[in-house]
């Protein structure tokens, strides 16, 4: 069995709105977030962390930001198209696990519905999902709330 492990690492700067996407999930918050995309940086994370294990590029390379195509875009899609890369090499997903650093949005009230989603996204049972937050003490970015930043580690396996 081949065994493949990658990262992925995503920002995002809040902006005017009233929610934001993570993990395929629109959660409340007092900001939104500047993106040319739906801007969900675990799902954009965990898209680089499946195409880097995979030997793939890196999201900006599948999914250009200057592509009309992806305005707006639910990030769902783009992790439905990179799963799709992967199975058409043999590969499936072993676990993801993921870190979202912010102050806010909190999300311990939302932690299992995104595990859930995410799950389901990668075709995986729940357990193989991990989702981690931490803030920072409030340095850097996202210590001073102008941002939110995700990282994500995920195993890959090929027979
Ligand atoms: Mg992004």
């Amino acid at each position: 069995m081949k065994l493949r492990v990658g990262s992925g690492y995503d920002v995002h700067a809040f902006a005017a709105g009233d929610h934001v996407m993570l993990g395929g999930l629109r959660i409340a918050h007092d900001h939104g977030v500047f993106a040319h995309s739906d801007g969900d940086v675990l799902l954009h994370a965990l898209c680089d962390a499946l195409l880097g294990a995979a030997g793939l590029g890196d999201i900006g390379q599948h999914f250009p930001d200057s592509d009309p195509r992806w305005r707006g875009a639910d990030s769902s899609g783009f992790v439905s198209h990179v799963r799709a890369l992967l199975s058409a090499r043999g590969y499936r997903v072993c676990n993801a696990d993921l870190t979202l650093v912010c102050e806010a949005p909190r999300i311990g009230a939302h932690r299992d519905a995104i595990r859930e989603r995410v799950a389901q996204l990668l075709g995986v049972d729940a357990d193989c999902v991990n989702l981690k937050a931490t803030t920072t003490e409030k340095m850097g970015f996202e210590g001073r709330r102008e941002g939110l930043a995700a990282h994500a580690t995920v195993l890959i396996a090929a027979d």
